[in-house]
């Protein structure tokens, strides 16, 4: 299977190999109203609805963009586009005009796939206020045609099929063009690492509008078995679901780590899902304590990997490693991703040294929808810039250390935010934490560190804070100036990542 070029055709031949094996699992609020679809059954319904969408208009490179929740249907309709050779955009169904608006203008959407009213949302209202050509729902009811219309599936898994948004942490949104054989690569190599096998239960606690989407059904159909869907994913109430198609890989973010252990604690017994023997995800920084605290609290595997918009998945930690690496490090590529760290005149540096991570792989995007952005992206060689920071060890296994963006400059010196951030983590007053650069007028920037309380705690102050900084050891110049405490920190909807452009807004006077 992994020889396959187009993400159509490994659904062809997942299919034909286990047709009647389940492949994605909707867990409804009431578990009466479960559903499941299998390999056999979503490659009909895809033929089906792809004929729908080629009578109503849709040809190989027409663009349609979708903002649809995580359901069944939602993966058939694009598994339908891919079918067709559709350049499809997926949009996160929280998102509203400001978001939405600019995904539809800047792909120039030519027909666009809304639930309807949703969560109490009317899309088909959003829609035709942004000026949304041939807006159509796709919740239930599906298009629906005679395969017998269809033109042959596309053979080449190198065109552009696929744009992305980024989360927009440093700027606004950029679209990214990716080909079916990036986002296979990226499968491929989740898979690699987390070895499933054809007897686990995959889940997804992130939307499937997101890039991890396609990348997660990928390893299904490699390996065979099924993911179950959250329509509305929160947990406690995901827990039933869990625990009634007995989850055995969980599928999240960093929050997602934290949310679980969460709820662990609230009864530290009993199993939260006794079947559960690996929390895998990624796409944010993950502190060591976290790592530690899942693994001894939860009882199960923890593995973290690294990925953007850009390259879906880079590094994954593997059930094989060491705790030490799966605690410290974002994991080994797979084969075929080139890793190079550079200083930044663009030098590559020496093992081991921290600079600039940059990529160059099947993996890796095509580049923005945006020419300039895509230029500038790139390097001589062909490397994509990533933007962040640090090195990777003897072993191979990549560390990071922060975003270039994310350095905070105190009189000269350069403070990395996230290694603040890792050993705030080790206090019990913290619930999370994100540090952040303000503009000083005399040091250039001074250190903030602001503070999610954990509940039933006394508050963390700054003389707190700084104590058991120091008593961690970090240099004094590294130490935060200020401490800010909230309740909840800003996220965004996709992955619940922190937006420190937020805090910087807020607290910068
Ligand atoms: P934008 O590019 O619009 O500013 P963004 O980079 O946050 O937003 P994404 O593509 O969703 O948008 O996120 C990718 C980024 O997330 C990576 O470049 C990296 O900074 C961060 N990231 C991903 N995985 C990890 C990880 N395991 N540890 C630390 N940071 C990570
Ligand atoms: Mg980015």
């Amino acid at each position: 299977l992994a020889a396959c070029r187009t993400l159509w055709e490994l659904i062809e031949r997942r299919a034909a190999l286990t047709p009647r094996a389940p492949a994605l699992i909707q867990a409804a609020d009431d578990p009466g109203d479960d559903r499941t679809l299998t390999f056999g059954g979503l490659r009909e319904r895809c033929e089906r609805v792809a004929a729908g969408l080629y009578e109503r208009g849709v040809r190989p490179g027409t663009v349609v963009a979708w903002q649809l929740p995580t359901r069944i249907e939602t993966a058939v309709l694009s598994f339908a586009l891919a079918r067709l050779g559709a350049v499809q955009s997926p949009v996160i169904p929280f998102y509203r005009d400001r978001e939405v608006g600019f995904a539809l203008r800047e792909s120039k959407a030519e027909f666009f796939a809304v639930p309807g009213v949703w969560r109490g949302h009317d899309h088909t209202e959003m829609a035709r206020r942004l000026g949304a050509r041939s807006v159509f729902t796709a919740y239930d009811e599906l298009p629906d045609g005679d395969p017998g219309v269809l033109p042959e599936p596309p053979r080449d898994g190198t065109a552009v099929r696929w744009i992305y948004w980024t989360s927009g942490t440093t700027s606004d949104p950029k679209g990214v063009l990716h080909t079916d054989r990036s986002l296979l690569a990226g499968g491929a190599c989740l898979a690699h690492a987390l070895k499933p096998s054809p007897k686990d239960v995959g889940s997804m606690a992130f939307p499937f509008a997101h890039i991890a989407g396609p990348d997660y059904t990928v390893m299904l159909l490699l390996y065979g078995f099924p993911a179950v869907m959250f329509e509305r994913f929160a947990l406690p109430d995901a827990l039933d679901g869990y625990r009634r198609h007995g989850v055995t890989v969980a599928g999240g973010s960093t929050a997602f780590y934290s949310m679980f252990l969460a709820e662990q604690r609230k009864d530290p017994a009993r199993p939260l899902v006794p079947t559960l023997r690996l929390l895998a995800g990624g796409g944010a920084p993950k502190p060591p304590e976290l790592y530690h605290a899942v693994v001894r609290e939860l009882g199960c595997a923890l593995t973290h990997g690294y990925g953007m918009t850009e390259v879906p998945m880079i590094t994954m930690g593997s059930p094989d490693d060491t705790a030490e690496h799966l605690a410290t490090t974002e994991g080994r590529p797979p084969a075929g991703m080139e890793i190079r760290v550079t200083d930044a005149a663009g030098r590559e540096l020496p093992t081991g040294e921290d600079g600039e991570v940059r990529l160059r792989g099947e993996a890796v995007c095509q580049g923005y929808l945006d020419a300039a952005a895509t230029r500038e992206a790139f390097d001589a060689d062909g490397f994509l810039r990533t933007g962040d920071l640090g090195h990777v060890l003897a072993s191979g296994h990549l560390v990071l250390t922060g975003r270039a963006k994310d350095v905070i400059i105190r009189k000269g010196e350069n403070i990395s935010a996230k290694e603040v951030e890792d050993l705030l983590h080790g206090h019990p007053a913290v619930a999370d934490v994100a540090v952040i650069g303000l503009p000083d007028p005399t040091r250039g920037e001074r250190v903030c560190a602001v503070v999610e309380r954990a509940p039933h705690t006394p508050d963390l102050t700054l003389a707190g804070a700084t104590a058991h900084l120091r008593a961690a050891g970090l240099s004094a110049h590294k130490l935060p100036e200020q401490l800010e405490l909230v309740d909840e920190l800003p996220r965004n909807d996709a992955l619940r990542k922190i937006l420190k452009y937020k805090l910087r807004q807020r607290y910068a006077t």
